[in-house]
């Protein structure tokens, strides 16, 4: 049976590196600082900010929570993100997605400056992450490289199977997986046989968002299996796109769902900020 990667102890303990590296910070006078927009009334969404929220307090960093009603328009918007850009005591400026239809996600999204972007949406991050230059990575990628480091496995080489290709999940942790030199296959909708690739997966990331997608059939014998998604199954309950209780019996490693992925979005997130911080500090 499979080792269980553990991410809420594997995030805990990253948090204590950033928390030490804030302290520093608040020694030279610096305190890292988060801002975060909400708009309108997303259950979700504000449970994300909040536990954003949260973790700044706990880590000691400044945190600031804008936010607007549903009808707010794209300029007030951008406004408030261009005051933002110029503000010294914010580091990091997060739009939380979705936002409303009338207003122009991607004009949000790149009128952030790049050096506070920390959720690492922005195409000059994105692109400096596909040419290998320093940048801020997208915090569920990163997560999940940080937890496949901590395996011990190496990914140098290895067959990498990603299925998903969205812009904030699968194609950057495709991308990251790359760097490192893994060989990568992207699947997604249009997939004809799923199994045909993930069963040659040295290393399955599933990014799908259906509940228990993922089956034995699905995966190789001792394969390294990450669980990224948040679903709920018909009986109501938290689940990943990945089927645990039989994968787990196959598999080499695995995340579970909740304590998996989940808590590295958060953590990675945080230490973009302080990165951020950091950058400020020495210009
Ligand atoms: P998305 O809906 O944007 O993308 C889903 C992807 O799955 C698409 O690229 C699509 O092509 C692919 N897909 C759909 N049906 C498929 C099928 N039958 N076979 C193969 N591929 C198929 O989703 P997303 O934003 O990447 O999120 C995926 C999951 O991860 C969701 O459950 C989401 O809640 C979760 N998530 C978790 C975190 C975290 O912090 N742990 C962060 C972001 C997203």
């Amino acid at each position: 049976t499979a080792k269980i990667i553990d991410g809420k102890e594997i995030a805990a303990k990253k948090r204590v590196e950033i928390a030490k590296e804030v302290l520093k910070l608040k020694e030279t006078g610096i305190t890292p600082g988060l801002a975060v927009i909400l708009v309108g009334n997303n259950h979700a969404s504000r449970t994300y900010v909040n536990n954003k929220q949260k973790a700044c307090q706990d880590l000691g960093m400044h945190s600031l929570l804008i936010e607007f009603p549903e009808t707010v328009s794209e300029g007030e918007l951008l406004s408030k993100i261009n005051e933002l850009n110029n503000d010294q005591s914010i580091h990091g400026i997060l739009v939380q997605l979705p936002i409303p239809k009338h207003i122009n996600e991607k004009k949000v999204i790149e009128s952030i400056n790049p050096v506070k972007d920390v959720d690492g949406f922005h195409p000059i991050n994105i692109g400096r992450m596909m040419t290998g230059q320093d940048s801020f990575l997208p915090c569920t990628p990163y997560g999940i490289m940080v937890l496949l480091e901590e395996t011990g496995v190496s990914v140098s080489g290895k067959n990498v199977v990603v299925v998903g290709r969205s812009n904030i999940v699968g194609k950057p942790v495709g991308q990251l997986l790359l760097n490192q030199n893994a060989t990568v296959t992207y699947c997604h909708s249009k997939t004809k046989d799923l199994l045909l690739h993930t069963t040659q997966a040295d290393i399955l990331v599933a990014a799908v968002g259906i509940p228990n997608f993922i089956k034995a059939d699905h995966i190789k014998e001792g394969a390294v299996v990450i669980d990224v998604g948040i679903n709920r199954d018909e009986t109501g309950k938290l689940c990943g796109d990945v089927s645990f209780a039989d994968v787990s019996e196959k598999a080499g490693f695995i995340t579970p769902v909740p304590k998996g992925v989940g808590p590295m979005t958060i953590t990675m997130l945080m230490f973009n900020t302080v990165k951020s911080a950091k950058n400020a500090g020495s210009i």
